[in-house]
C-alpha cells in the first residue's frame, strides 16, 4: 500500500515485459491496454525486464533497441510517467541484489519443479543456463522489492507467482514481516489473440513466421498484407464458432479495435466475403494504431527525452527498492556499508 495525494491508500501493482521480441497486438490486448487502465486506481511499477531477457540468446543491438522501443511504446499507448513508475529493470541494481539473497531462501527442488524451466530447457537444450533456472527468483525479487500487493499475470506465470509467495512467507516467518505476500491479479478484459497463420496457436512476439504476427512496429502496408493473407476457414460465413478458429480470431480482433461487440460485427459482415472482411479488419487495426504510432515515432526520435524518462523512472523505483533491500540485508545479518 502507498499513500496517494488525497491521503488514500493505494494498492501497489508490479508488472514487467521482457524485450525478447517486438511488441505485438497480442501484447497490447493481453497486457499493455490494461496497464494504462490500472494506473487510475493503483500505484503501478512497470518495468522493461531486460535482465530476464538474458536467459535466452539475444542479439545485443536488438535488445538495446527494444529496451528503448518498449519504453517509447509504454508512453505512446498512454502510460503517464507522472502517474506510474516506468523503468528498465537493469537500471535498478536492487533487482539483481535481492535475487541473490532470495536464491539462498529458495530450495533447489522448488525451482526444479517450475514447468516453464522444463519447457524452455526442452526448447533450447544447448542453452540450459543457470539464469534460466533462477528466473523465478529474479521475478520474485522484482515483485517483492516494491511490496506489490497485486501482480497481473496470465496462467503461464501462476506457478512463478506461487513460488514468490512461498519465498516471501518463508522469509517473513524466519525473520519478521518484511515482504508483502503478493496476489495474482487476473484482469477481466484481454482476449487471447491467435496467430493469423495458425489460429490455434497464440500470436507470439518470437514466432518463427512473422507473417502470422502483427507487430506494433509494422507499417500500414505490412499490417494490411498480413491481414489479407490471414488463414480463414472453410465455408463463407463470417461467424464466431469453434469450428471457425481463423474467422473467430479475426472477429475478436475487429471487435476489440472497433469497439463493437462480436455479435455486432457478425451482423455488419453478414453477406460479405472473406476478402472484404479481412481488408476491413486490417483497416480497423491500422486506424486504431495511427495515433499511437505517431506518438511512438515522436518519442523514439527524441533520445534525450527517453534518457531523461529512464533516469527519472529508475530513480523513483530505486527509492522504494532500496528501502526493501536494506531491510533485507539488515535482517539476514549483512553489515550496512559505513
Ligand atoms: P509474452 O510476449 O509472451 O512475454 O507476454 C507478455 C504479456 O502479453 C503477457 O501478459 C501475455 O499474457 C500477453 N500476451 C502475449 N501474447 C498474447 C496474445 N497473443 N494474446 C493475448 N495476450 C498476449
Amino acid at each position: 500500500m502507498t499513500e496517494s495525494n488525497n491521503g488514500k491508500e493505494k494498492k501497489v501493482i508490479f508488472s514487467a515485459l521482457k524485450p525478447t521480441g517486438d511488441l505485438t497486438i497480442g501484447n497490447y490486448i493481453g497486457a499493455l491496454k490494461n496497464m494504462v487502465a490500472l494506473t487510475e486506481d493503483y500505484d503501478c511499477y512497470y518495468a522493461v525486464a531486460d535482465l530476464h531477457s538474458l536467459t535466452v540468446e539475444n542479439v545485443p543491438a536488438d535488445l538495446r533497441r527494444r529496451s528503448y522501443d518498449f519504453l517509447a511504446f509504454f508512453v505512446a499507448i498512454g502510460l503517464d510517467p507522472d502517474k506510474c513508475t516506468l523503468f528498465l529493470q537493469s537500471h535498478v541494481p536492487a533487482h539483481a541484489e535481492l535475487a541473490w539473497v532470495l536464491n539462498c531462501y529458495t530450495l533447489f527442488g522448488e525451482a526444479r519443479r517450475m514447468t516453464q524451466f522444463k519447457d524452455k530447457s526442452k526448447k533450447a537444450p544447448e542453452n540450459v543456463n543457470v539464469g534460466l533456472f533462477a528466473y523465478p527468483t529474479l521475478m520474485a525479487a522484482d515483485i517483492l522489492l516494491y511490496q506489490a500487493d497485486l501482480v497481473p499475470i496470465g496462467k503461464d506465470q501462476q506457478q512463478h507467482l506461487e513460488l514468490a509467495r512461498t519465498i516471501a512467507e518463508r522469509f517473513n516467518n524466519r525473520y519478521s514481516p518484511t515482504f508483502v505476500v503478493p496476489e495474482g491479479f487476473y484482469p477481466k478484459t484481454g482476449a487471447k489473440i491467435y496467430s493469423l497463420l495458425d489460429p490455434t496457436a497464440k500470436m507470439g512476439k518470437t514466432d518463427d513466421n512473422t507473417a502470422g504476427t502483427i507487430f506494433l512496429l509494422d507499417d500500414e502496408d505490412t499490417v494490411m498484407r498480413k491481414f489479407k493473407r490471414a488463414v480463414t476457414d472453410s465455408g463463407n460465413e463470417i461467424k464466431f464458432a469453434a469450428d471457425k478458429p481463423g474467422i473467430s480470431n479475426l472477429l475478436t480482433i475487429y471487435s476489440i479495435f472497433s469497439g463493437k461487440s462480436v455479435r455486432e460485427a457478425e451482423v455488419e459482415f453478414a453477406g460479405s466475403d472473406y476478402a472484404t472482411f479481412k481488408t476491413r479488419v486490417g483497416e480497423c487495426v491500422v486506424e486504431y494504431f495511427k495515433p499511437i504510432r505517431k506518438k511512438y515515432f515522436e518519442i523514439i526520435s527524441d533520445k534525450g527525452y527517453l534518457n531523461e524518462l529512464m533516469k527519472k523512472g529508475a530513480e523513483k523505483a530505486a527509492r522504494t527498492a532500496y528501502r526493501t533491500l536494506s531491510k533485507v540485508y539488515r535482517k539476514v545479518g549483512l553489515v550496512p556499508a559505513p
